[in-house]
Order: structure tokens, then C-alpha cells, then sequence
């Protein structure tokens, strides 16, 4: 029995023995010489394997289209502009050439050479990319060898997947009643391969590194996307633990889901709302599952990552934000304009090399210097405006000036709509990401130009305690408790009462329970997360009174670290959220 650590990529547990997919790249290719005269020859062969590749790739994003939505067919276009690159065609025929060797392996040759050149992308974008180039690769050589590309949509039996990376064209096909489970040893919290395992609701512990390469074909294993841990060869009683553990977690979904849709309200009667961020349309029915009171952020720069041929147009956006405000049915759409740059880098649209990608040319900065891409998002969200409740939210303010740049961008795509006699919304309510300290501190000021502020702690706390969000060696440091945060926190609440909005949050700390009560002590009008959070947070809204959680919030802030908050959180709390998380 042993326990791999690794990133957890989507909750749930699994128990189920392994199904190790092999990687094509692992040295049963076949490499050979050729003669000068046989070079047309298997240039051909390998044109043929190309047609046959193209065909079955047309086939599957038609089937993406039509399950999943235009965003994830969009995912084989990208294959597809890749096999008709003609740089890509020229160096494959180059490289055939020069070394004179069968093409599989001069295939081979160029996928490394093109995913070396990947390296300059951040770890997120690399991963994404190189997912691709093999998923590509793979099917070329599957055709080549004319061996029958193993589908994961004939597994039968279930199985936990265990590989390097899982290909999205495997993810869309394989039979996900046989899928219990995924461990990979590549991937992140924004790879294709964790938002698809979330969009299937399938657990997954992503970013295991070699660790995984231990795990044999058949070997049982645990496999927990809470924690991101994988038990290999869990003993008897191990299994029987974590199948208890899988059955309490299903229970409580089960009964957490009871109160799912009842208001979230304290005992003494205040109201709050406890919304879901969503990264794709698609997610927007597991929000309305969980019982949403709306979607408090969409990440909208999703949309545009993973994608080749330049960014979605107008006409897309609108179509993507229109179906989510039209599943939501009249519940309110905060829709965030373009967070792209720093972790989530555009080559498309950003080329630029930068030192510190984190304070540099990153969302509203970007869309600011780029008004065309800018323009194009506000006029597909305004046009979705008359589908339901929607609203803009505007990411990384650091300040007024940007705020009232931003505002009359939006002013200008209001006059071009009206121009051109497209309805929308003239009362569209537009708010703000409060996420870095500058705009925490002016919260008063920010507040007379803004209808409404969500706290991104994501950001905040990474830039107010100067600690990188995606760098392990530091996490210790991303703390929601910290004394800092908390204050920027009370002031930003504060500020935005003074002035009669609301405050919200949709940073990963509201969906911790114990932060939850601390904040609803604190004013927070509306909590935003990750839609199987939800339940959970409105269930502890409903436990606790205001009249107590004033009282907590007041200790913690009198407190001087965030492990004395943490403890007495934890101390005071525990009747209510210990029973519910054990
Ligand atoms: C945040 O920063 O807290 C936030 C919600 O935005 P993101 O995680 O997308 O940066
Ligand atoms: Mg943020």
C-alpha cells in the first residue's frame, strides 16, 4: 500500500483497478532506414495517414458539437489547423529527407521538436498544447501502423485511467459509466483534462509527476479528488474506509442537496445568495443541480484559451453567454470580462514576453489596450443582456482612472449597438473584481463608480502577501486568514455598504465553511463558488446565526495570525461544520 500525492482536479472517490494507457512514444514505433528513391513513396504513406486522421477528426468534433457544445468541437479545429500547417508539412518533408528514416519516426522527431518549442509558454498553456500536438501525433501513428487506436469508449469493465496525459479526443469518447476515476501524471486545475473530468463529475488527482509511472494495468486503487490523493493497492480495510468515505460524501451531497434550494437565510433572518463560477457554458445545469442563485462569476477568458484561429468573435460570445443566462432562467449572470495574461497566457493575443507576467500586461490592462477585443466581448455581453439578468463584471481594477476608462469602452459599445438597433439592456449593472490591495484600499472610492464589488481572495492574497498563487513551495503563505487580508477584506465590505451596493466574493475562500461563517459576520451579501461547494455554504448560512457570527468575525479580527483565526474558527464552528466535513 502506497500513497502518491498529487493535485486534486475534481472531487469525488473512486476505488477501481488501474487501466494504464500506454503512450505511443514508448519506443515499439519502429525505426528504420530508407533509400533515397523510396521518399516519395512513404511520403505518401504518410499523406494517406493524414486523410484518414483529418476524416476521423471531422467525425469526432461534429460529435463534440453536437453533445457538448461549439466551445469543445472547437478543440479538433485546433487538431485540424495543426495537420494543415504548412510549416508543419514542410518540416516533416525536410526532415524525411535529410535523415532518411521512416516516417513514424520522423513524425516523432517533429512532435519533439514542436513541444521543445512549446517551452516558453507558462506551465498551464505548455501543458494544453502539448496535450494536442500528441493527441495529433498519436492518431497519425495509429494510421500509420494501421493498428487500431485503443478507444476508451470500449472500456467496459470499470477502471481508474491512469497516463502521461489523457487526450481530449479520448475524454469526449470514452464510456464514462466504465470511468471511475483519473490519475495523471501531466496536468493542472485549468488543463482540458481537469475541466472535462469536472464537467463529467468524474474524480480525478492530476499533476502526480513519474510517481504515477509505478502504477500497473490492473493494480486496485483509491483514488480521492478531495485531498489529490491516489492509494495504490489499498489494503481490506484501506477499501473498505474509503468506499465508507465515498458513500458519507454521497450521503451528505444527497443531503445537503435537501436544502439546496431553500433560501440561504440565518436563523435570524439575513438573507444571502450563494452563487456558482463557471468556466463553460456547459456547467451552468450542474449551478442550477446545486441550487445557484446565479452564476456570480463566469470566467469568460476560457472561452478564448485552447483555441486556435484567434479569438471567439462577437457572434460566438453572444451565443455562449446567451445559453448560459437563458439555462439560468432569470437567476442574475455576472460574466467577467477578459481575465487573459499572467497564469492564463493568449499567445494569440499577447506575444509579449514579460518579467513578471503577474503584474503585467494582464486583463482589464489588456482589454484597455485592446480595444477591438474589448468592444467585440462588451457588445456580445450587452446583446446578451435581453435574455435575462446579466452583469458585467470587470477584472484586476487597480484603480479609478482604469475603472472610468473601462466604463466609457462600455459606454462607446452601448452607442454602437444602439446604432446599429441591437437590444440590450441600457441598465446592465457593471461591478468590479476587488483582487488587488490599491483597489481594496479605494474600495470608497472604486464604490461610487461601481453597482456592485466581488472580492477575487485568489488574487488578493497572492498580491497582498506577495506570494505566487501556483508556486507549491510558497502555498503555505496563500492564507485567507491572514490579518491583512481579513482587513482588506472588512474595509472592501465596508466601503461598499457605505455606499449601498452589495459585496460579494468569489475567491476559493468562500467556499471554506468556516471562512463562510467569518464572512457572512462581516457583511458579505452574496458567496460565489465552485457549484458542489454550494450546498455546503448555504446549509452553514442556515446554522448560524448573524447575532453569532458578528461575534466570531469581531474575535477574529482581534486575533494576530492566521493560526490563532484558524483555531478558534475551528474551535467555535465545529458542531455545525466539523460534523458536516468528517
Ligand atoms: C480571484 O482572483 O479570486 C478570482 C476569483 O479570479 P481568478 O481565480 O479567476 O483569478
Ligand atoms: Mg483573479
Amino acid at each position: 500500500m502506497k500513497e502518491l500525492r498529487g493535485i486534486p482536479a475534481s472531487p469525488g472517490i473512486a476505488v477501481a483497478p488501474a487501466f494504464v494507457l500506454v503512450d505511443d512514444a514508448d519506443g515499439s514505433v519502429p525505426d528504420y532506414g530508407i533509400r533515397e528513391e523510396d521518399v516519395a513513396d512513404e511520403w505518401r504513406r504518410l499523406l494517406a495517414a493524414f486523410e484518414r486522421a483529418r476524416t476521423e477528426i471531422i467525425e469526432l468534433r461534429d460529435k463534440a458539437r453536437e453533445e457538448m457544445g461549439e466551445e469543445k468541437g472547437a478543440i479538433f479545429d485546433t487538431h485540424l489547423l495543426m495537420m494543415d500547417d504548412p510549416d508543419v508539412i514542410d518540416k516533416l518533408e525536410a526532415s524525411l529527407k535529410d535523415t532518411l528514416r521512416n516516417v513514424e519516426q520522423v513524425i516523432l522527431q517533429v512532435e519533439r521538436d514542436l513541444v521543445e518549442k512549446l517551452g516558453r509558454l507558462d506551465e498551464a498553456m505548455f501543458r494544453e498544447r502539448a496535450a494536442d500536438i500528441r493527441d495529433v501525433v498519436s492518431r497519425v501513428l495509429g494510421h500509420l501502423l494501421q493498428k487500431e487506436r485503443f478507444r476508451l469508449g470500449d472500456l467496459v469493465d470499470e477502471c481508474v485511467i491512469v497516463a502521461r496525459d489523457v487526450l481530449p479526443s479520448d475524454l469526449m469518447t470514452m464510456n464514462r459509466k466504465a470511468v471511475k476515476g483519473i490519475v495523471l501524471e501531466a496536468g493542472g486545475k485549468t488543463s482540458h483534462s481537469a475541466i472535462l473530468a469536472r464537467a463529467f463529475e468524474i474524480p480525478a488527482v492530476l499533476g502526480l509527476g513519474s510517481a504515477a509511472r509505478e502504477i500497473r494495468s490492473g493494480t486496485k486503487l483509491a483514488v480521492d479528488g478531495f485531498s489529490g490523493v491516489v492509494t495504490v493497492s489499498p489494503d481490506e480495510s484501506s477499501v473498505t474506509a474509503f468506499l465508507s468515505k465515498g458513500a458519507r460524501f454521497a450521503a451528505r451531497e444527497r443531503d445537503l442537496l435537501a436544502v439546496a434550494f431553500l433560501p440561504a437565510e440565518t436563523p435570524d433572518g439575513r438573507r444571502v445568495l450563494v452563487k456558482a463560477n463557471i468556466e463553460v457554458p456547459d456547467e451552468a445545469e450542474g449551478a442550477l443541480r446545486h441550487g445557484a442563485d446565479g452564476v456570480g462569476l463566469f470566467r469568460s477568458e476560457f472561452l478564448f484559451l485552447g483555441r486556435a484561429g484567434g479569438p471567439p468573435d462577437e457572434d460566438e460570445q453572444y451565443a455562449a453567454y446567451r445559453r448560459v443566462v437563458e439555462t439560468m432562467a432569470g437567476r442574475p449572470v455576472t460574466i467577467r470580462t477578459l481575465d487573459i495574461g499572467g497564469d492564463k497566457a493568449l499567445p494569440e493575443l499577447a506575444e509579449l514576453e514579460e518579467r513578471n507576467p503577474l503584474l503585467g500586461w494582464r486583463a482589464i490592462r489588456f482589454c484597455l489596450s485592446r480595444k477591438d477585443v474589448f468592444h467585440a466581448q462588451l457588445r456580445a455581453i450587452l446583446r446578451a443582456s435581453v435574455h435575462g439578468e446579466v452583469r458585467i463584471m470587470f477584472p484586476m481594477i487597480s484603480g479609478a482612472a482604469e475603472l472610468d476608462e473601462a466604463l466609457d469602452a462600455l459606454g462607446e459599445a452601448k452607442d454602437e449597438l444602439a446604432a446599429a438597433g441591437l437590444a440590450f439592456d441600457p441598465a446592465v449593472k457593471v461591478g468590479i473584481m476587488i483582487e488587488v490591495p490599491s483597489a481594496a484600499m479605494t474600495a470608497d472610492i472604486l464604490a461610487r463608480h461601481s453597482d456592485f464589488f466581488s472580492i477575487g481572495t485568489n488574487d488578493l492574497i497572492q498580491y497582498s502577501v506577495a506570494v505566487d498563487r501556483g508556486n507549491e513551495r510558497v502555498a503555505y503563505l496563500h492564507q485567507p486568514f491572514h490579518p491583512a487580508v481579513l482587513r482588506f477584506v472588512r474595509f472592501t465590505i465596508d466601503s461598499a455598504h457605505a455606499a449601498g451596493i452589495p459585496a460579494g466574493m468569489c475567491g476559493e475562500m468562500a467556499s471554506d465553511p468556516y471562512a463562510a461563517a467569518l464572512l457572512l459576520g462581516l457583511g458579505l451579501d452574496e458567496f460565489s463558488m465552485s457549484s458542489v461547494s454550494i450546498p455546503e455554504v448555504r446549509r452553514l448560512v442556515r446554522s448560524i446565526s448573524m447575532e453569532r457570527a458578528r461575534a466570531l468575525a469581531e474575535e477574529a479580527l482581534s486575533l494576530g495570525s492566521p493560526l490563532e483565526i484558524d483555531r478558534l474558527l475551528r474551535e467555535r464552528l465545529d458542531p455545525e461544520v466539523g460534523a458536516l466535513l468528517r
